[in-house]
């Protein structure tokens, strides 16, 4: 369910035409509906009720302050994986206390920054890290709470680059070296074993994997038990998938009452970290046809976004619904729709059937809140979109376009102060 709907033939997000927000920021640009967001944080949090829990955002499908500000006033934290990311978190307004920080390769640097800073947990990847976390502890003089991220090695059957829970992946321990590690992380002074966390992969339309993958935690939490390891929470990551095209994901209400039924009653938090389930479906963005083309046989649109602005469909294939922003009967063809990038693999969708669009025509790619701006870039030397959001009948820029001034922010010439 999300807020951005046709009235007569014309496209809105919530009470604003979204031509009247092109009119004003230009194109391309990222928009996001405040209802959307907040509607689907409460649809995801509230099917948790009963049960001691963290909703921690996964805040590297979507980054932007006021963003991450709303869900902080809705009592949610953040999974972090990098030190840019605590920035972020800590100046939206996010409490330090509900902060989980992922990630394969985190640097000194950020480690200590975050036990600086006192985030509630440290999921750790490798037994590499457990050392350096608990050597940067002892400097700081402090203990750092961890759990260990395990690698339950469950197909989560989803993209082979999503894909992160099997044992051919680089993430996590091991589970079946977990208690060997959770005893050695147990016996260093500096360190404080809370939990046990785990990530399977992103896009998940089923519900088994992560049940699957719950039941080898529990287990784990069990033996760690008998052998005098406490655990207090579970951080199960996030993942679940959304409906791009014709997938048909679980609702959060049949994902957390199957995780209800596997935990049966154990008093553990559970930490959760949903990231693309809540802001997928809540932004689009919006492009307007520069140039149509037709070479041979193939016909092309020719837009003002591209991969760099969204890079999805290029680095996985995958699919966003294309929508114009003014319907009209016309005739169809099938064609792509591709950017300005000097790239081949430069498109945002392929051999889709289409209105005949024309120069001028504003589109909305659909399905671009989660990975879309987040993983923008400034490449073939594009300032990234401005992203808007909309609130009932106003809208608000929420981060402004770049000028050409932002590309070169930081550059010097060799012997130049920089
Ligand atoms: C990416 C990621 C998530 C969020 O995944 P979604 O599919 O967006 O829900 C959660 N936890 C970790 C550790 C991640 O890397």
């Amino acid at each position: 369910m999300h807020h951005f709907n046709y009235v007569q033939d014309e496209l809105f997000c919530e009470e604003v035409p979204v031509a009247h927000i092109a009119e004003a920021v230009g194109t391309p640009f990222y928009l996001y509906s405040h209802a959307t967001l907040k509607r689907h944080f409460r649809a995801f949090d509230g099917a948790f009720a009963g049960l001691k829990h963290l909703t921690c955002f996964s805040m590297k499908s979507n980054s932007n302050g006021a963003i991450l500000n709303l869900f902080a006033r809705e009592g949610g934290g953040v999974d972090i994986v990098s030190g840019g990311e605590l920035y972020r978190a800590q100046r939206a307004g996010i409490e330090p206390g509900r902060i989980v920080y992922s990630g394969v390769g985190k640097s000194e640097e950020d480690l200590a920054y975050a036990l600086e800073a006192g985030i509630l947990m440290f999921n750790v990847e490798s037994s590499q890290e457990i050392d350096r976390l608990n050597e940067v502890a002892r400097r700081a003089g402090k203990r750092a709470p961890i759990s260990l991220r395990v690698n339950p090695d469950v197909d989560p059957k989803t993209h082979p680059y999503i894909s992160t829970g099997l044992k051919e992946n680089k993430f996590g321990i091991d589970i079946d070296d977990a208690p060997a590690e959770y005893a050695r992380a147990a016996s260093l002074a500096h360190l404080e074993v809370m939990g046990i966390s785990c990530h399977i992969g992103s896009q998940l339309t089923q519900v088994l994997p992560f049940v699957d993958a719950l039941r080898k935690v529990l287990g784990l939490m069990d033996a760690l038990r008998s052998s005098g390891i406490r655990i207090r929470c579970l951080d199960i990551g996030g993942g679940l998938g959304i409906t791009y095209d014709r997938e048909t994901p679980p609702p959060p209400e049949e994902y957390a009452a199957a995780l209800k039924q596997t935990l049966a009653g154990s008093d553990v938090t559970l930490i959760l970290e949903p990231g693309r389930v809540i802001v997928g479906n809540a932004g689009i963005l919006v492009t307007r046809v520069l140039y149509t083309k037709t070479t041979g046989q193939k016909h092309f649109f020719v837009v003002d976004a591209g991969m760099n602005d969204l890079m999805r469909p290029s680095l996985y294939q995958s699919y966003h619904a294309i929508q114009p922003v003014a319907r009209r009967e016309r005739p169809r063809l099938t064609a792509d729709v591709v950017g300005p990038i000097c790239e081949s693999g430069d498109f945002l969708a392929k051999a889709r059937e289409l209105e005949a669009f024309e120069p001028g025509d504003l589109l909305a790619v659909m399905s671009a809140g989660a990975y879309g701006f987040s993983m923008s870039s400034n490449y073939n030397s594009r300032p990234r979109p401005c992203e808007v959001m909309v609130q009932g009948g106003i809208f608000h820029v929420i981060r402004r376009r770049e000028t050409f001034e932002d590309l070169v922010r930081g550059e010097s010439l060799p012997g130049e102060p920089a």
